[in-house]
């Protein structure tokens, strides 16, 4: 049995005709951990929903009535999501996922959660296939019960976290670095810390840049890190031109969670984007941030 219990909910998988985004995906890396031995059924936990007042730390009255309703308005329509009742229970069951994992990071020094990192997520609209922010929430949760005076969230996404980025503008307890693709979507918003690369950015220089910027986060001495390991910077995905390799992206997970481990800083791991052109390449990507998680996991509880 693993030390930390690796978060999972069959709500995740939402069925979506022809979209980019494979909700298929957390089931499958969750298959193949337990085919290839990483973990059994029983190392899987699975969240209950949030609560309103968890939902209200970070999001508006306003808009979690018009999602909850299905109304489609201002405040939802831009998710490019269909509004369904799916996928806003895939949604609310991410955040409780997210607090989860963040328990579990107490515990065993690195959680994991097989969902989540929506970081487009605004308090008042959606946006960018994200509804509710529960990287944010977490992040507000962790300094509210008193768990940490300090969070970090890193987030290696392609795509700025734009909705993380605003939410924490004026908040000087919460350290947004954000390491993405400049010239593509969203319209940026100013994190504590924005590396934006040119398109065509692969391994090396990418890996130097992140190096740079883990310096700096460490230097705010973080109680928590949040880390957002989107697998888009990929270089056969669809939404993006970067051209970093799986052994690249395998580096970049190691390279985070090996700060963390090293300084004893509890690690929550969302998976957050990946939208490759083959959907195994997507799940081999995901599958090896889990597998690296689990590996510095067992380091440090061993
Ligand atoms: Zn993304």
């Amino acid at each position: 049995m693993l030390p930390g219990k690796i978060v999972y909910s069959p709500h995740y998988l939402v069925r979506l005709e022809n979209h980019v985004y494979q909700t298929e995906k957390y089931s499958l890396v969750k298959d193949r951990l337990i085919r290839e031995g990483w973990a059994k059924e029983e190392d899987f936990i699975e969240p209950e929903l949030p609560s309103e007042e968890t939902l209200l730390l970070v999001h508006s009255r306003e808009y979690l009535n018009d999602l909850k309703g299905l109304r489609f308005t201002q405040r939802t329509c831009r998710a490019e999501l269909p509004l369904t009742r799916d996928l806003v229970d895939s949604a609310l069951y991410s955040v409780s996922g997210t607090i989860l994992a963040l328990e579990e990071a107490l515990k065993a020094r690195i959680g994991i959660h097989l969902g989540g990192g929506h970081h487009h997520a605004f308090p008042d609209h959606a946006e960018g296939f994200c509804y509710l922010n529960d990287v944010a929430i977490c992040a507000r949760q962790a300094i509210a019960k008193g768990v940490a005076e300090k969070v970090a969230i890193v987030d290696c996404d392609l795509h700025q976290g734009n909705g993380t980025a605003f939410i924490f503008q004026n908040e000087p307890r919460v350290f947004t670095f954000s390491i993405h693709e400049e010239e593509i979507y969203p319209k940026k918003e100013k994190s504590s810390l924005d590396i934006g690369l040119n398109g065509g950015t692969g391994d090396i220089e990418y890996l130097r840049e992140l190096e740079r910027g883990l310096t700096e986060v460490l230097r705010f001495q973080p109680e928590l890190i949040i880390y957002v390991g989107g697998v888009d910077p990929f270089r056969y995905d669809k939404l993006g031109s970067l051209k970093l390799t799986k052994e690249g992206l395998l580096k970049r997970d190691s390279m985070v969670l090996g700060e963390c481990a090293q300084r004893r800083i509890p690690c929550v791991v969302t998976m957050a984007g990946g939208y490759a052109f083959k959907v195994e390449d997507t799940v081999d990507l995901h599958f090896q941030t889990v597998i690296t998680a689990i590996r510095f996991m067992k380091i440090l509880n061993g």
